[in-house]
């Protein structure tokens, strides 16, 4: 699967003399010798913002609409690491940018993303195996109930909110230990997009499928157990 852009997508091109070009996340110019093909660029200081910043970011700019690529393109970035309570609020950041493009709901997007980022913020790193919830399962949660306003008095909407997280934690649950970030946040999406659309005939668009390119870092990978390692012939990447 081909991810470069941040914004849009597209392969990164390597220039022959630098242009000045404005950062699309933080509007500063800056000269580059590297931008995409759609002629977006972003600057040195914005691929060091904390893990949190740079997904707001990146989600509130991005007009990449398939939320898999967008978190596979979030997830290369240095400051997500492998593993870590960053995911939790990547996962609802991805489907809440993904929505919003495909449902004409862009104008909310600012707002969403806050609410998003402070609700994962009360997941703790490892809830996986310390309180058996993922985070990334949350996250699906925590964007049902943004997309649908629930709270604790609503009656559909509450349901719909638990309804997913039950989806995804069961799938999550079933694919087995040990905890895999990069697994999980696929699983949640894969999940949290199959559900928007058999509720409100919503298609965010999810690709082919995932090659995991993040094996190599992950001690604990379970390799061709893993529905989405790339591995050899005959193991197809997992959808
Ligand atoms: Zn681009
Ligand atoms: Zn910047």
């Amino acid at each position: 699967m081909k991810s470069g852009c941040l914004v849009c997508g597209k392969d990164l091109v390597y220039l022959d003399s630098p242009e000045e070009i404005a950062c699309s996340l933080c509007g500063r110019v800056h000269a580059t010798s590297v931008r995409c093909a759609g002629g977006h660029f972003v600057c040195d200081d914005c691929h060091r913002l904390p893990a949190e910043d740079l997904i707001e970011k990146t989600c509130l700019e991005t007009r990449v609409a398939d939320p898999l690529l967008l978190a596979i393109s979030l997830m290369r970035q240095p400051a997500i690491k492998m593993h870590g309570p960053e995911h939790h609020f990547l996962v609802p950041a991805v489907l809440l940018a993904s929505y919003s493009l495909i449902a004409g709901k862009h104008d909310a997007l600012g707002g969403w993303l806050k609410k998003a980022r402070e609700r994962a913020g009360q997941v703790k790193g490892g809830s996986c195996g310390t309180l058996g919830a993922c985070g990334a399962a949350i996250g699906t949660g925590i964007f049902v109930s943004i997309i649908s306003g629930a709270t604790p008095l609503s009656r559909k909407e509450w349901m719909l909110s638990n309804l997913v997280t039950a989806r995804s934690l069961h799938e999550i649950a079933l694919a087995g230990g040990p905890r895999c970030c990069k697994r999980n946040t696929y699983i949640a999406i894969l999940a949290a997009s199959s559900f928007v659309n058999e509720e409100w005939g919503v298609v965010l668009p999810t690709g082919q499928g995932v090659a995991c390119e993040f094996s190599d870092l992950n001690r604990e990978c379970r390799k061709m157990e893993c529905p989405f390692y790339p591995g050899e012939e005959g193991h197809p990447p997992g959808v």
